[in-house]
């Protein structure tokens, strides 16, 4: 178990992680669903019409947020897992305690404030 969290910081970290994965998963089933009849009108329309252009960028902008909330989802229960198996909390880059505060904004964050920061430089 993380020593540095208290039961009450992870029974609040916990529910915060519960709700976000409730939200996210009714956000991607819309966004899935809204995406399907989205193809479906486009085949419709297809087949009578030049409509394609059209379609063609609100089918993106579904897909894309559907890509972002599938990401953050697996990232929230990611850290439900590591909650459960007495994992969370801990850096998975350095293995420092990632502090409460940083928690409490960002309570499926995997690294410390510093590996994070450098993680991002690394990308650009
Ligand atoms: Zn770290």
């Amino acid at each position: 178990m993380s020593k540095h969290l208290t039961t009450g910081q992870q029974a609040l970290l916990t529910g915060e992680l519960e709700l976000r994965e409730r939200e996210l998963a009714a956000q991607l089933a819309a966004h899935l669903h809204g995406q399907t009849r989205t193809e479906r009108a486009h085949e419709l329309l297809s087949q009578d019409g030049d409509d394609a252009p059209q379609r063609a960028p609100e089918l993106a902008i579904a897909a894309a947020l559907t890509d972002l909330e599938q990401r953050e989802l697996e990232a929230v229960r990611g850290a439900l897992g590591r909650m459960a198996r007495g994992e969370y909390g801990s850096c998975r880059a350095c293995g420092e305690s990632i502090p409460f505060d940083r928690l409490k904004v960002e309570p499926w964050a995997e690294r410390c404030v510093p590996c994070a920061s450098a993680l991002e430089q690394s990308k650009h």
